[in-house]
């Protein structure tokens, strides 16, 4: 394994940092209409625990430097979002019936009013079942998971991406973190009233290492005896870092889905439920049910007027003319138009409605 390239340095003083942050908030709307054929248990519950909520976008600091970060290269961070702007994204998501946020960044953990946003959340009667979207490195300070359970969060949706030491620290431009990182793992699953998912970006760096990572999970969770913590897959998106990382991470969607798809069975001979995100269904038709984004209606709202819009991620992606004849072509994304430039659109065919209520049956 080649040595971790260094994190990048700041071009921008922190003195003059300014986030610049965004006119819209994104929501996690819970689906009613979930169209599954054979909805995975785990998984909607787990779209239970995440939804309806919107996203608190705290701005780009971080204490890690991730390649695969979806957000803007790191040396570009401009800073944390204006306190006022966090009332404006509680009202926002609020009035689309929201009654949960999402807190991400950057990393949640190490913004400095983080207990201040939980209060605010309550005093706007929002009290509990929040999700905080964290690398895990500060969850291992004694007492901050309980204090953060204490304080509202709900849900820990912590990126492990690995069990491998050489790996995360390539991953994360860091050195030697790795244990730092499973003890924030191992705190958040000895917190009885939490939540845990394991959210794990796929990049062509850790796939080779996702099988560790998988017997890690199962046995750490045995030997704190708490139940094994959904897995999912998100392979990375070519934005942010990721985008200018790409020949390191990104890889063929085809190889992609069938990574995701030998991951699935190996889950489920180790008692693991593997999810994924970012694998279209026609990479995957014989496991649509495990596609979290079909638990999900995504949208984004305008914050100062609260009308709700298009999901905002919706310019990273399109449906090219092959979808059109698609069965699945009302509730699939599309592809990411990098991924498509860079790959092409063989690996990608219509189907018809394999996996859907009305379709044949998915497992
Ligand atoms: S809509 Fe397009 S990308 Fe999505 S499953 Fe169908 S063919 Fe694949």
């Amino acid at each position: 394994m080649s040595e971790p390239s260094p994190r990048p340095k700041p071009v921008v003083p922190w003195s003059e940092r300014r986030y610049v942050g965004r006119t819209v908030a994104d929501i996690h709307g819970r689906r009613q209409d979930v169209l599954l054929a054979e909805p995975h248990a785990v998984l909607q519950q787990l779209a239970q625990w995440i939804t309806p909520a919107f996203y608190i976008d705290l701005g780009r600091p971080c204490n890690s430097a991730c390649l695969y970060c979806a957000v803007p290269p790191h040396e570009d961070a401009q800073g944390w979002v204006a306190w006022p702007e966090i009332a404006a994204m509680i009202a926002a998501g609020q009035a689309c019936g929201c009654d949960r946020a999402i807190l991400i960044g950057g990393e949640p953990t190490v913004y400095p009013r983080l207990f201040e946003i939980l209060a605010l959340l309550k005093q706007s009667g929002l009290p509990r079942d929040h999700v905080m979207m964290t690398n895990g490195l500060r969850l291992a300070e004694p007492g901050l998971v309980h204090d953060l359970a204490a304080a509202g969060i709900g849900t820990v949706h912590i990126s492990v991406d690995t069990a491998d030491s050489p790996t995360y620290d390539r991953l994360s431009r860091s050195k030697g973190r790795l244990a730092q990182q499973w003890q924030g793992l191992r705190a958040a699953l000895l917190e009885p009233s939490l939540q845990v998912y394991d959210y794990c970006a796929l990049t062509a760096i850790n796939a080779p290492t996702i099988p560790g990572l998988l017997r890690a999970l199962v046995d750490l969770a045995d030997k704190l005896q708490v139940k094994v913590p959904p897995l999912i897959l998100a392979v990375a998106k070519p934005i942010g870092d990721a985008l200018r990382h790409a020949d390191e991470l990104l890889i063929a969607p085809a190889d992609s889905a069938q990574i995701v798809e030998t991951m699935i069975e190996l889950g489920n001979s180790l008692g693991v439920t593997v999810g994924f995100r970012n694998v279209q269904a026609c990479l995957l038709p014989d496991h649509v049910a495990r596609s979290v984004d079909y638990y999900l209606d995504d949208f984004s709202v305008e914050v100062a007027s609260g009308v709700r819009e298009p999901y905002s991620h919706t310019a990273y992606w399109h449906h090219p003319p092959l979808c059109e004849a698609c069965g699945h072509r009302g509730i699939c994304t599309g592809i990411y138009r990098d991924l498509e430039k860079r790959y092409g659109h063989a690996d990608f065919h219509a189907i018809d409605r394999q996996g859907l209520r009305d379709g044949r049956a998915g497992g």
